[in-house]
C-alpha cells in the first residue's frame, strides 16, 4: 500500500513537472551557464555539425604536420581550414559505462546530451527510455535537416541524429528508422543490412520510396538533383568496405566527394527558415582501428575541404550561419613520436602511400592469396606492389623489420607452422591482415608515427567553432554540453 501511495505521489509529482514544464519552455543551459547564448544576437539559422569519427588532436596535428611539414627540417604548420576558426574547445568523452565511448554513446551525448552505454542509440542505460535528438526539436521547429556520412548511413554516428535502438547492431531496424523519417537530406554511404540480417525483409530503400524519398545512386543522379523536389537519399556511386565511401586516398578525382555531398546538401536545404547538417567524416576511425595513418589523414583532409565549402556558404551568410567540427573519441591511440624515431619526423614517406590498407587488401593481397598455395607463395612476388602501395622499399629494412615483414606475410598465407597465441595474434595485427597492418604500421614507424591500440582511446576530443555563438564553444566540458550548446545557439526550446 505504502508503495502504491509512493507510486501515485511520484505520478502526479511527474504530472505537474511536465505541465510546469510544457507551459514554461525550458532554455538549454548547463549548471555553469556556459551553454547559454549572449543576449541580442540572432539565431544560428544554418548550422553545420562536422563529426570526425575517431578524430582528436593527433589526426587533426597529423594532417596538418601531413600537408605542410613533411620533413624535421621544415617545421612550418600551415593550419587546416578548420583549425584557424576563432574559437576551441575540448570535450571529455567518457560514457555511462567506459571511460572509453563507442560512437554509439558519444552520438547519443552529442545528439541527445544524454550519457548511455556504448553501443546504445538514442536510449538509457538501462534501454527503456528513449532520447529526442536535436535534429528531431530542429525538424518541428520548421528548419531542414540533412545527415551525411562516409561510412554507412544506419552507422552509429548518422543514427543518432534520427533513430532509437537498444544495440547499433540492430542496422536494419536503424535503416528503417531512416526509411520513415521525415528528414531532408541523406548522403554518402549505403545501408548496411538493407533488407535485413538474412536478406529476409523488404528492401529499407523500398520504404524509403514509399514514404516519399527520392533515391540515386549514380552521379548522373545525384546532379540532377535539384531544390524542391523533396526529400533525398542520395548515395555514393562507388561503394567500398562495408558499404562505406571509399576511402579519400582511394577515390579518383572525377568520384563524389564529401564536398561534393556536403555542397549538395546546402543545395537542397537552403530554404528561408534555415537548416542543420550533420557531416561525419566516419573512415577516419575505421583506417585509425587499421593503423593506418596514411588513409586517416587524407580523410581528414577530405574533411577540410568538405568544411572550406561550409566557409564558402558561411561568407555569404555570415549573420546566422553557425560551423562546429569536433571528434567523438580518439581511435588507435594514435601519436607523433615513436620510440624508433625519437624526435624525429619523416611525414614524406607517408606522402608516397598510394592506396588505403583496404585497396591494398581487396586489390593486391586478395587476388595473389587465390592465385596461389601458400607453399609456393613467396614475399618477393609482392614487394614490387608494396613499394608502390605504401612506399616501402623492402631492401632498405633493417634485418628486425625484414623478419617482421616475412612473419606477417606467412601469417597472411595462411602457414600454420608459425601461428602463435591468439593474444600475440591480437596485439600484432588487431584482426586484420598480417601483412598489411604489419605494412602500414611499419612505414608510420619510419615515419615517426606511433600507434597504441586497434580500438578507440579515453583523451578528450577538440571542437573549433566559427560564425554565430561561436563562443559558447570554447572551454573545456563534456560531449553532452554540446547539445545545449547547439540547441541554445539556434534558440531550440528543449527539455
Ligand atoms: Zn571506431
Amino acid at each position: 500500500m505504502k508503495k502504491r501511495i509512493g507510486i501515485l505521489l511520484c505520478a502526479a509529482a511527474v504530472v505537474l513537472c511536465v505541465s510546469a514544464l510544457a507551459c514554461q519552455p525550458q532554455p538549454a543551459k548547463s549548471l555553469d551557464g556556459q551553454n547559454e547564448v549572449a543576449a541580442g544576437k540572432g539565431q544560428a539559422k544554418y548550422v553545420f555539425l562536422f563529426i570526425g569519427d575517431g578524430m582528436a588532436m593527433p589526426q587533426v596535428s597529423s594532417a596538418e604536420v601531413f600537408s605542410t611539414a613533411r620533413s624535421s627540417k621544415d617545421i612550418n604548420i600551415t593550419r587546416l581550414g578548420f583549425t584557424k576558426f576563432p574559437v576551441t574547445g575540448l570535450a571529455t568523452t567518457y560514457d555511462a559505462g567506459t571511460f572509453i565511448t563507442d560512437s554509439a554513446s558519444a552520438g547519443t551525448a552529442i545528439a541527445t546530451g544524454n550519457k548511455t552505454l556504448s553501443g546504445v542509440i538514442n536510449m538509457d542505460a538501462g534501454k527503456t527510455q528513449k532520447f529526442k535528438p536535436i535534429t528531431e526539436y530542429i525538424h518541428e521547429a520548421g528548419m531542414k535537416v540533412g545527415i551525411v556520412s562516409t561510412v554507412t548511413l544506419n552507422h552509429a554516428t548518422p543514427a543518432s541524429f534520427y533513430a532509437k535502438a537498444t544495440s547499433r547492431s540492430d542496422y536494419y531496424d536503424i535503416a528503417v528508422q531512416l526509411a520513415e523519417s521525415d528528414f531532408d537530406y541523406y548522403g554518402g554511404g549505403s545501408l548496411l543490412q538493407q533488407t535485413g540480417k538474412n536478406k529476409d525483409k523488404q528492401d529499407a530503400l523500398e520504404i524509403a520510396k514509399a514514404n516519399g524519398f527520392t533515391y540515386v545512386n549514380t552521379k548522373d543522379g545525384f546532379n540532377a538533383l535539384k531544390p524542391g523536389g523533396g526529400k533525398v537519399i542520395a548515395i555514393s556511386p562507388r561503394l567500398q568496405d562495408d558499404g562505406a565511401m571509399q576511402y579519400e586516398i582511394d577515390r579518383k578525382p572525377d568520384e563524389l566527394s564529401l564536398a561534393d555531398f556536403t555542397r549538395k546538401g546546402i543545395e537542397l536545404l537552403d530554404n528561408s527558415k534555415g537548416f542543420f547538417m550533420m557531416i561525419e567524416g566516419g573512415k577516419v576511425d575505421w583506417a585509425c582501428h587499421a593503423n593506418d595513418a596514411g588513409a586517416a589523414i587524407h580523410d581528414v583532409l577530405a574533411m577540410d575541404a568538405a568544411i572550406r565549402v561550409a566557409l564558402d556558404f558561411a561568407a555569404k551568410h555570415p549573420k546566422n550561419t553557425l560551423i562546429v567540427v569536433t571528434g567523438d573519441h580518439e581511435t588507435g591511440g594514435l601519436t607523433i613520436g615513436f620510440a624508433g624515431t625519437q624526435y624525429d619526423t619523416f611525414f614524406d614517406k607517408v606522402a608516397l602511400q598510394k592506396k588505403s590498407y583496404v585497396a591494398f587488401d581487396d586489390e593486391v593481397l586478395k587476388p595473389y592469396k587465390a592465385g596461389i598455395s601458400a607453399a609456393n607463395a613467396k614475399l618477393a612476388d609482392l614487394l614490387p606492389s608494396i613499394k608502390e602501395s605504401f612506399g616501402i622499399d623492402f631492401d632498405s629494412l633493417s634485418a628486425f623489420q625484414k623478419e617482421q615483414i616475412e612473419f606477417a606475410f606467412q601469417r597472411s598465407m595462411g602457414n600454420e607452422q608459425i601461428r602463435s597465441f591468439a593474444e600475440d595474434k591480437y596485439l600484432l595485427y588487431g584482426g586484420y591482415e598480417p601483412l598489411t597492418v604489419k605494412l602500414t604500421q611499419m612505414m608510420n614507424q619510419t615515419a615517426g608515427i606511433g600507434w597504441t591500440s586497434y580500438a578507440h582511446t579515453g583523451v578528450p576530443v577538440p571542437t573549433f567553432a566559427s560564425g554565430v555563438h561561436q563562443e559558447i564553444f570554447g572551454g573545456y566540458y563534456d560531449n553532452t554540453d554540446m547539445f545545449r550548446k547547439l540547441a541554445s545557439a539556434m534558440n531550440l526550446k528543449v527539455l
